[in-house]
């Protein structure tokens, strides 16, 4: 099978990281904690006051390569491919900072190995890449074509309204995907 997975909140921790230089730089300003966020873009669950303080954060030139591995999810892309899947990396950029697509080739040389490089596919639509499933955590599916691929939202406390599809975690994706659970 082909399986396709997003990076950001699905393999990456772009929240945690996130919550970590909130909190160094706006002590003052409360964060947003994890399970109350509520829209996929941490600038709308934020005041508008605070909007530019949100995006200075993700703009910051190393913050795609300083991402945490969420628990499990390494392991997971390893065991894939060791059960003869073919995985992808299907990710979009933050276009507007240069240093984030060159932040994503890093990241998965460091957490998942050189070979990983060549599986890394960068796109602002996902339904041009087949594959049978994509694993993302973006509550909302847009792009230009029919995807080939069944859509499998990775949980996240944002995106729990979004009930059209399966959805599944690094503990339980072997079930879900595999399983047909
Ligand atoms: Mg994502």
């Amino acid at each position: 099978m082909i399986i396709l997975v997003d990076m950001d909140n699905t393999i990456a921790d772009f929240e945690g990281r996130f919550l970590e230089i909130w909190q160094e730089r706006y002590p003052h300003i409360p964060a947003v904690p994890r399970e109350a966020r509520r829209h996929f873009y941490q600038t709308r669950d934020y005041p508008p006051e605070h909007a530019k303080k949100v995006t200075s954060v993700i703009a910051h030139p190393d913050f795609f390569c300083q991402l945490p591995p969420i628990a499990g999810a390494v392991d997971a892309l390893h065991r894939m491919v060791e059960l003869g899947h073919d995985v992808f990396l299907c990710t979009s950029s933050y276009f507007n900072y240069p240093q984030c697509v060159s932040c994503k080739y890093r990241w998965v040389h460091e957490h998942l190995g050189q070979g990983w490089q060549r599986r890394v596919i960068i796109t602002a639509d996902k339904t041009v890449v087949r594959g049978d499933f994509l694993v993302d955590d973006r509550p909302e599916l847009k792009g230009k074509f029919t995807p080939t691929w069944e859509y499998i939202l990775y949980d996240q406390p944002y995106n729990r309204e979004a009930r059209q599809w399966r959805r599944l975690t690094w503990a339980n994706w072997e079930d879900v995907l595999l399983g047909g659970a």
